[in-house]
């Protein structure tokens, strides 16, 4: 019986030894996959309802051009999006291309010359460092006169609210709480600890806005950290909510007063979010979010099975195969350079997009050292779909992520075990 089936996964170069490991690993997992199944399922009637309650029709997939005045499929996926996140409203647009432009417009439209921008886990994500300032750049943050400060996380990886209630002042404006670990082995956060936080900022300093970068956190879990207070909550179309057929965008999802304000940075003021052609790209902005949390649990589904592979082969794994997750980010510490390398190698091979091409280190602008990615996207750039990096640097740690299907995710990891074997990085 295993004969044919192994066939095709032997002409893609997966042993029969490593077929064997990975459905042992597999037969472990049915409890996890099953709770995994249940949040799709209820994450799918949620968006399903925001789609029905909004009269979603063939004629929201029409595209526009020019201004984008009274686009309504533009208008209409806001609503589902709001409705979806619970929020008075939300920007969802083409035009934010990533998800540092998010961060960027929600942060920019949000803080006034003088006012401080506060966040309460340490540093944020690299990208954010130009915008804020941190590392100097022109048009930052500080270069419009806004200042800012950082709480460090406890040794936990936890919020430290002593030192955050220490160091919220009359000048403390705005809030920013990111999710996902990002490329750092802390935990990342459940919506409930970020609920925590921004009740404990709020109660503190009642007008206090609150920012949650979203980013690989949507649809991992019941709610969003729209449902606990936060005034924005920000992400990336070329991630989760994108469901992997956004060819690009972003979204806030808040309150009518800061959701406006971002409107108007977005375009210009006096025009807002009244602006905005679609380009035609509409329906897939739809479809990718209908799919969304099928595909979000896809991608986790490829991270737990990861985790279950190769922690008993003695790597440190965060999060671990049996802990709850947050987010779809899996980070496994390779120990040296080559394991590295043949892991991405495999996740390459692995690709439908550019399987041939071996990944290799280089010097991306922005880090320290060097970079290795493996992705071969259908998406440029998108790591909703599967993909591998991490930085040439001690703990030698890949971050895995994505994978539109399942089945995709399994046969990446097993061919990135396959050539960590190859390689001698492994034995089985
Ligand atoms: C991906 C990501 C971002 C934004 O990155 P882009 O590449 O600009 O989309 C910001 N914060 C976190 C935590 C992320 O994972």
């Amino acid at each position: 019986m295993t004969d044919n089936k192994n066939k095709l996964l032997n002409e893609l170069g997966i042993s029969d030894r490593v077929i064997a490991y990975g459905e042992a690993a597999l037969s472990k997992l049915e409890k996890r996959f099953k709770e995994i199944d249940e949040i799709a399922e209820r994450n799918q009637a949620k968006v399903l309802l925001a789609m029905s309650k909004n009269r979603v029709s063939a004629a929201c997939f029409a595209g526009s051009t020019g201004y984008g005045y009274d686009d309504l499929g533009r208008d209409t996926l806001e609503k589902v999006y709001s409705d979806t996140f619970h929020t008075e409203a939300a920007l969802v647009r083409p035009q934010i291309t990533c998800g540092t432009h998010a961060l960027a417009v929600a942060l920019s439209a949000n803080l006034r010359p003088g006012e401080e921008l506060l966040s309460i886990n340490g540093a944020p994500y690299d990208t954010l460092q130009e915008v804020i300032g941190i590392r100097p750049s022109p048009c930052s943050l500080a270069e419009m006169g806004v200042n800012y400060s950082q709480v460090e996380l406890n040794r936990e990886g936890r919020f430290d609210f002593d030192a955050i209630a220490g160091a919220i002042s009359s000048d403390t404006a705005l809030v920013a709480i990111q999710r996902s670990k990002g490329y750092s082995m802390r935990p990342s956060f459940s919506v409930d600890e970020i609920g925590e936080a921004i009740a404990f900022v709020k109660k503190l300093k009642p007008g206090v806005k609150v920012m949650v970068d979203n980013c690989y956190g949507e649809f991992t879990e019941l709610i969003e950290p729209s449902d606990v207070g936060a005034d924005m909550t920000v992400g990336s179309l070329i991630k989760n909510p994108g469901g992997g057929l956004a060819p690009s965008g972003g979204y806030i999802c808040g309150t009518k007063e800061c959701v406006e304000r971002c409107g108007y940075r977005l375009s210009a003021p006096g025009l807002g979010s009244e602006v905005g052609a679609n380009f035609g790209i509409i329906d897939r902005l739809y479809q990718g979010f209908f799919l969304a949390p099928t595909v979000t649990a896809a991608a986790e589904k490829g991270a737990i099975f990861a985790a279950a592979l190769y922690e008993p082969l003695g790597f440190n794994c965060v999060p671990k195969a049996s802990e709850k997750r947050h987010d779809i980010i899996q980070s496994i510490e390779l120990g040296s350079e080559e394991a590295m390398l043949a892991f991405c190698k495999g996740i390459q091979l692995a690709a439908p997009v550019d399987a041939y091409v071996t990944p290799l280190p280089w010097d991306m602008p922005g880090y320290d050292d060097k970079v290795v990615m493996a992705a071969g996207a259908f998406i440029q750039g998108s790591s909703i779909e599967l993909s591998a990096d991490g930085p040439i640097r001690e703990p030698y740690a890949v971050y895995f992520q994505g994978g539109l299907t399942w089945a995709h995710a399994k046969l990446g990891i097993l061919m990135s075990l396959q050539e960590m074997m190859n390689k001698g990085a492994v034995n089985l």
